[in-house]
This record gives structure tokens, sequence and C-alpha cells, in this order.
């Protein structure tokens, strides 16, 4: 326990900072411990949030801790554009091995998600000498300008902090509660090269292959396919935003392995390094080469904390067999929500991707969007000790995105603090 309380730090919270930087809880974290986390008055939470999908190998992994600690004895920061280190270069070599882009690839570092995705539309519009980018509704790419724009929600994402950059333009994503098909979303696509852009000025199309804050949306396989034969017909680079999906919580390392088509780049960030700051573009190697020697960086891009925290990582998953362990997890979360979906018809859908698992709820008479249940369902949950994250694009539905590395004990509890939740 410490000398805080929540109360207090809540008042000193709201006094010191601005309320733009929306928090969700009102108790404030004191140490944390795979997928547990106690508050500065110890009460003890199952921590379903990870961190926003950051712990996918858990609140402080041994291993990760160790890397760590090693490396804090060596030296935390030279900034690699300065005096590079042996670490980050194998730490590409690994990413190079495992991401799934077509022919031989290199990756560069930065730090935060945003700056990934920044970063890639940087990096393509480099190559193609084209400006516009098509993302999707729904999408979430980050708080950055860049970001802002091509993310496909406007509250509160957007609110106030325009103009963006521009030749961004928006495509429905496919959603059968929506009624979107992935010919629907093809066809904008194709309206969009008429009424608005020409496909010879388009740079990249990017999109995450499930989306996170949007709703766990999973790309259906047609639509990767189609997008990947429309860049192809009009030589425009496919960007896949892995940043939510990556490093093993949808049952594969990168959620790219589960479609037959491969993107020209990939962003990630998040669980890379398991808690610490470290983001990521990998792609092909000719297209990452076209920006000048300067051109990418940043100052704390490729931290050497944070690139000893990630071998760790790749380690642990390699090692624990995460990916595997977040198919069973998932399928065991997916068959305990289907049970609960008949019982309680305002869960309108249980959808997702191996650990990438929501459901989204709706009015069962009207069919429209129920945020407020939800947020009933989630305070019951947390008064149980269990912490679960909103997404969607009215909030309307739970994400659950526990640590891989949980121990099956722990997961049950949480499967029936769900349900009672649900019940109560
Ligand atoms: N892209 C995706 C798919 C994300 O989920 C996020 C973060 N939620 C970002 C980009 C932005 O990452 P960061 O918050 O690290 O800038």
């Amino acid at each position: 326990m410490s000398q805080f309380t929540n109360v207090d730090l809540q008042h000193r919270r709201l006094a010191a900072m601005p309320r733009g930087v929306g928090v969700m809880c009102d108790f404030y974290a004191e140490r944390a411990e795979n997928a547990r986390l106690w508050d500065v008055e110890g009460r003890e939470y199952i921590d379903f949030s990870s961190g926003i999908a950051v712990l996918n190998t858990g609140h402080r992994h041994a291993r990760v801790v160790q890397a760590v600690q090693d490396q804090l004895g060596r030296f935390t920061h030279t900034a690699f554009q300065i005096v590079p280190y042996e670490s980050t270069v194998a730490l590409a070599e690994r990413i190079n091995a495992l991401a799934p882009v077509a022919g031989p690839a290199k990756t560069a570092f930065f730090t935060t998600g945003a700056e990934a995705v920044e970063n890639a539309i940087k990096i393509a519009r480099s190559h193609s000498g084209r400006p516009a980018v098509i993302a999707f509704g729904g999408a979430f790419h980050g708080r950055t300008m860049m970001g802002m724009a091509l993310t496909g929600k406007v509250a509160p994402y957007k609110l106030g902090f325009g103009p963006f950059p521009g030749d961004v333009f928006h495509v429905p994503f496919p959603s059968v509660l929506q009624g979107v098909s992935v010919e629907d979303s093809l066809a904008a696509i194709h309206d969009l090269f008429k009424s608005d852009v020409d496909p010879q000025r388009v740079a990249a199309i990017i999109l995450e292959p499930v989306q996170g804050e949007g709703g766990f949306n999973v790309a259906p396989a047609a639509l990767m396919r189609g997008l990947r034969s429309l860049c192809d017909q009009h030589g425009i680079l496919l960007v896949a935003d892995e940043i939510q999906t990556g490093f093993g919580r949808t049952g594969k390392l990168f959620a790219m392995e589960h479609f037959d088509v491969k993107p020209d780049l990939i962003t990630m960030a998040k669980s890379l390094a398991g808690g610490l700051p470290l983001s990521a573009v990998c792609g092909r190697a000719d297209i990452m080469d076209a920006p000048g020697p300067g051109g990418l960086g940043g100052t704390y891009a490729a931290n050497a904390l944070a690139v000893a925290a990630a071998h760790a990582v790749l380690d642990v998953i390699e090692q624990e067999g995460l990916c595997t362990r977040a198919s069973t997890l998932g399928a065991r979360l997916s068959a305990h929500l289907e049970v609960l979906r008949v019982r309680f018809p305002e869960i309108a859908e249980v959808r997702g991707l191996g650990s990438m698992i929501a459901i989204e709820f709706r009015d069962p008479q009207s069919g429209k969007p129920d945020p407020a249940r939800l947020q009933q369902v989630q305070r019951k949950a947390l008064e149980q000790g269990l912490l679960l994250l909103a997404c969607g694009m009215h909030g309307n539905a739970i994400r659950f995105l526990y640590p891989l590395t949980i121990d099956d004990a722990l997961f049950g509890r949480a499967l029936g603090i769900i349900e009672q939740a649900l019940q109560d």
C-alpha cells in the first residue's frame, strides 16, 4: 500500500492535468504482475486491458525485466542516429525475418504507434512520389496530425484539431451488423477514383487487419485480396497497421499471416516491447530505402531499453507458445460469450480473431447501438475487480485484451465475473 489515496490523487490529477487526457479509471496503479494489478489502496484487479494491448507478455514478465535491467547496466541512451548499437540491428534482422512482407525486408524504429504510421506514409510517399492515402471508416491510426487525418472517427479524436493534412480519403469498412459488404467497400474505392482522386495519385491504402479502437472488426479475406489486386493494378502500396493486432494477439505473430496476400509495409508498436515505448515500420527493402539519409528517425527511436525489452518479448512469445495460447484462450472466451449471447439478446455479436475478441451491445428491439448497457456491464465488472475496455464506433463494444500469459484459473475467474456482470 502506498501513502496515497485514490480520492486525493484524483483531485490532484484533475487540478494538475488537462481534461483532454481522458482517463478511464478513478483508481491509481501501485504495482502489477502478469495479469494482476493493484491500486494505491491495495485493491486487486484482473487486467483485461493490458495497457491498451501493450502487454501480450503480461506485466513485468521476468525475461523482459531482466533484459531491461541488463541494458540499464550498460547504457540507456546514445541516440541510435548518433552512436548505433548491435541490439537494434539484430532486432531489425529478427523482424525482417518474421514479418509477412513479400521479398527482402528492412525495418526502421520509432517510439509511438502514431509515429510509425506517420513514417509509413512518409516512406510510401517518398517511394511513389504520390500524395494521396486511402483509409477506412472506424479506423484508428493515432493522435498526430496524419494519424488523426487517417483515423475514421471524428469524436473525440479529431474534434477541434483540424485542418488535417490533405489528400486523405475514407471508405466504409465491411461490417455484417452495419450492412456493409466487401463489394460495397471495394465499390467505394472505385467511386473515389471516379469522383475524388485519380488512382495514379494514390500512394497507399492503409488498414488494420482487425480494426482495434473501431470495434475488433476483422477484415474479410476477400477485402484483403481485393485491396491487394487494386493496389497491384494501380501501383499503390498496401500498408497494414498491426499496432494493435501484432505480437501474437490474433493467434499469429502478425495478423496479416491469416491472409493469403502480403502488405508492402507493416506498422507495429504496443506489445512489441512489453510496456516500453517502441514502434517500427517494416517493409519491402526497396520501398524502405526511398527516403534519403536523415529523413527518418527521432531522438528516442530505437531506445536501447525498449529494444532490449523487444528481444525478450520475441523470445517469450516463441518459447511460451503465445500464438497458440492466444488461439486457445480466444476459443474458450468466444465459446463462453456465444453461450451468454443466447441468454442476453442485447449481445448482438461476438466477433474477432484469436484473442482479439469483442462483443457488441445493441438494443434487441430496435437494433440500435447500446453504449449504456456496455457501460453498465463494464462498471459491474470493475466492481468485481475486472478491468474491461470499450471500443467501437458507438462505444458499444467490449474488447477483451488480457495478457496471453494469464493462467487458466485467473482467466476462468474473469469469465465468471463477465457472466455475473451481465446478470446483475
Ligand atoms: N494504430 C492503431 C491500430 C492503434 O491501435 C493505435 C493505438 N491505439 C495507434 C495506431 C496509435 O498508437 P500510439 O497510441 O502508440 O501512438
